[in-house]
């Protein structure tokens, strides 16, 4: 049976081989083992029952508690030609007697069912009769416990129903259980015999990063701006902060939309339909976003607030990068935000209290960790990390000179505080440090002091983070009532020398360009070039417009791996085409042809030669576009005169390679091109309304226009600012 199942894996998904845990759990369900699988998101888990679905006779069911993912899942098993159906409360009721019949021919080998709808003596009796239930299926299974964070109470008579199949294998599946939420699956499913098979929570691809968050939204709208084009996702704490910071995001020029409870249903829905299908590259939610979505190429995931505790955190973060493809996730952190939660935590009471209590604690210990992010994160899952670093986290890829021994500084800002007296808080303190001449410090004679003006090394802000971090180790307090901060007995062995204290400054941006993103490694750049990214983009295209005119998102006919692969081995035939991972014989022969096409063109024109089967490709650095190469040294800072004479090129052709990199869709910062024009604001503009009113991007009749007081690269490079800031 399980020879069949990889035979189906080939065929059906595409894949050569399972995952060593896969096999191991559709084996188990093979043999009608009950089954309890924990495995994180990204990790394969639907495969463990799809493959047995389709080697069982019978019936497969699959509960759900996420109605709004049921349609997704449909139709991506219908894409690899599965008949696959799902009954829940979004359907009509005519379509629901439709799915009804439809099931009952027995041709659907997998019935996904929203938990109430099982409970339905309707549905149940219906299902009973006649119909051969193999396989029960519970997805999110951690639902069923009190323990876990989603509680649902439906799911608590999952087992009474589970009794009338007792033919049917029962396969528990979860993403996050902690070990007392597994006992309590084991225990409320009465999975008494049952195998446990338990994934490493791991997610190698996804870059953990903690920043202090210093100017939030500025920060965001930088971030996208570094990632433009990628979809990503951003979790606020409170509905208002989500139509803020979505405002912002849009009025910086790129396409974000809104996710919380107080939307209507339709508009919820349309905008996490738009987010999925690629309409829009950016959602802003509250935490109510994303149980029901899988969309495998989300590339970040932004904590604009603090996450409520380390499961949601990594609940959260699942949601990037579930293709397995390099995806960021940046947690921005203040002091302030934790006071936020503690609020909210007051206003509960006796144990749910005491258990918000702990998770905000544990979550604080992961946030001002210094060693590498992964070890407390798995171990908070019961795991412990194999290695001592990841080199993917903010920790792990800290250079020395980031990690700064700061007990001189926590000396200056702790005396200063004991010489007012301890009735100040960071703000004004930070004020007697950096020597200000407000008013209020002069009133007080607080520039008579001797701690006045000692700090002049950092700025505000930077003092201000240096406070958080003595609070956050709480080695000094805070009056919440006034700001005012107090010493801790924590404080004296720093004043006295004996302890050390370290900890990190955040750069504060003098300049409009903010570098608190920009912390990019070699290697993750050279990891992006690893396949041919223009082809990369014209793939999408082609998919995004077979995806809008069969109504379904791009991800359901190939997710981002396969088009990376895609764009490493250059399928140019149908069996090229078998080859590559995401590709089976339905989606080979439905789309093939249509991508291979392009990639025939794409070749003639970059004069590739036709590839052999198996015989791979290899990209080398000389293969990257020259106008990629170019634009990237323009990005980081070299003038166009430098670039010009590392290449021995005009100054005309890199110009010519900068204005190619706009037109595909990529941004330039404005300051950085009106910075190589050398002209006045005024003449920009001038210019700019030239281009606009004139022919189509022709340089002549304007450069004829002012009389040839401008030069062809000047008049070239406010073209290249005009496209590069259209959107
Ligand atoms: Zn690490």
């Amino acid at each position: 049976m399980l020879q069949k199942a990889i035979s189906l894996l080939k065929q059906t998904f595409g894949f050569n081989s399972f995952r060593p845990l896969q096999e191991k759990v559709i084996s188990a369900v093979l043999d009608k083992k009950d089954s309890l699988v924990i495995m994180p998101t990204g990790g394969g888990k639907s495969l463990c029952y799809q493959i047995p679905a389709q080697v069982f006779d019978g019936v497969t069911l699959v509960v759900s508690p996420l109605i709004s993912l049921m349609k997704d899942q449909v139709e991506q098993l219908q894409q690899f030609g599965i008949p696959a159906n799902f009954l829940n409360s979004s359907l009509s009721p005519s379509q629901y007697d439709a799915n009804i019949s439809d099931i009952r021919s027995g041709k659907t080998k997998l019935v996904y069912l929203a938990p109430e709808t099982l409970l339905q003596d309707r549905i149940a009796n219906l299902l009973l009769d006649g119909l051969q239930i193999d396989c029960i299926t519970i997805d999110e299974a951690h639902c069923i416990s009190e323990w876990g964070h989603d509680f649902r109470p439906e799911y608590r008579q999952i087992a009474q129903f589970r009794k009338r199949f007792p033919k049917a294998v029962c396969v528990a599946l979860t993403a996050t259980a902690t070990p007392a939420v597994r006992q309590d699956i084991i225990n409320s499913l009465e999975l008494s015999d049952s195998q446990v098979f338990i994934d490493s929570f791991d997610r190698p691809n996804l870059k953990l990063n903690i920043i202090p968050k210093s100017q939030g939204a500025q920060q965001v709208v930088d971030y996208i701006r570094q990632n433009k084009g990628k979809a990503g996702i951003i979790y606020c704490f409170s509905r208002a902060q989500v139509d803020e910071l979505t405002n912002i995001i849009n009025a910086a020029g790129f396409r974000a939309l809104p996710y919380h409870a107080g939307l209507s249903d339709k508009d919820r829905n349309s905008n996490q339909d738009a987010f999925i299908k690629d309409d829009a590259e950016i959602i802003v939610a509250t935490i109510a976003f994303g149980m029901g979505i899988n969309k495998p190429d989300v590339r970040y995931v932004i904590h604009f607030d603090l996450p409520k505790n380390i499961e949601s955190y990594y609940q959260q973060i699942g949601r990037a990068g579930r293709d397995g493809l390099p995806s960021e996730c940046v947690l921005l952190y203040n002091y302030g935000d934790t006071k936020k939660i503690e609020f909210f935590i007051q206003q509960k009471e006796g144990q749910e209290k005491e258990l918000a209590e702990f998770h905000l604690k544990q979550l604080l210990i992961f946030i001002d960790s210094y060693e590498c992010r992964r070890i407390p994160l798995l171990n908070y899952f019961g795991e412990t990390y194999s290695k001592q670093e990841c080199k993917n986290c903010d920790n792990c890829l800290r250079t020395d000179n980031e990690s700064q021994n700061l007990t001189v500084p926590a000396q200056k800002f702790l005396s200063c505080m004991i010489r007012t007296n301890e009735i100040y808080g960071s703000i004004y303190l930070s004020d007697i440090l950096t020597g200000s001449k407000s008013k209020k410090i002069l009133d007080n004679r607080h520039n008579e002091l001797s701690t006045y003006g000692i700090g002049k090394e950092f700025k505000k802000e930077q003092w201000k983070s240096l406070s958080d971090q003595l609070l956050r180790k709480q080695i000094i307090l805070k009056d919440e009532q006034f700001g005012s901060l107090k010493i801790t007995t924590d404080a004296k062995p720093i004043l006295k020398g004996v302890k050390e204290f370290w900890g990190f400054i955040p750069e504060v941006s003098s300049t409009t360009k903010s570098n608190l993103f920009s912390r990019r490694t070699a290697k993750e750049k050279a990891r992006s070039t690893e396949y041919d990214e223009v082809l990369f983009q014209e793939l999408r295209t082609l998919r995004k417009e077979l995806a809008d005119k069969k109504g379904i998102p791009p991800f359901a006919i190939f997710h981002d791996s396969t088009l990376a692969e895609m764009c490493r081995e250059f399928p140019t035939s149908h069996l090229m085409m078998l080859e590559i991972s995401g590709i089976g014989e339905k989606k080979a022969t439905e789309y093939g042809e249509l991508f291979s096409d392009i990639i025939k063109s794409y070749m003639k024109r970059n004069n590739l030669t036709p590839n052999q089967p198996n015989q791979k490709i290899e990209i080398k650095d000389s293969k990257t576009p020259k106008h990629l190469i170019v634009s990237e040294a323009f990005l980081n800072g070299e003038t166009v005169k430098e670039i010009a004479e590392r290449f021995d090129n005009a100054e005309s052709t890199i110009i010519a390679h900068l204005l190619k990199f706009v037109e595909q869709g990529e941004y330039i910062e404005p300051e950085f091109i009106i910075r190589e024009t050398n002209l006045e604001e005024s003449e920009i503009s001038l210019i700019k309304n030239e281009f606009q009113t004139s022919s189509e991007g022709h340089l002549k009749p304007i450069f004829d226009f002012f009389g040839g007081k401008y030069s062809y690269n000047q008049l070239r490079l406010v073209q290249i600012l005009l496209i590069s800031h259209l959107e």
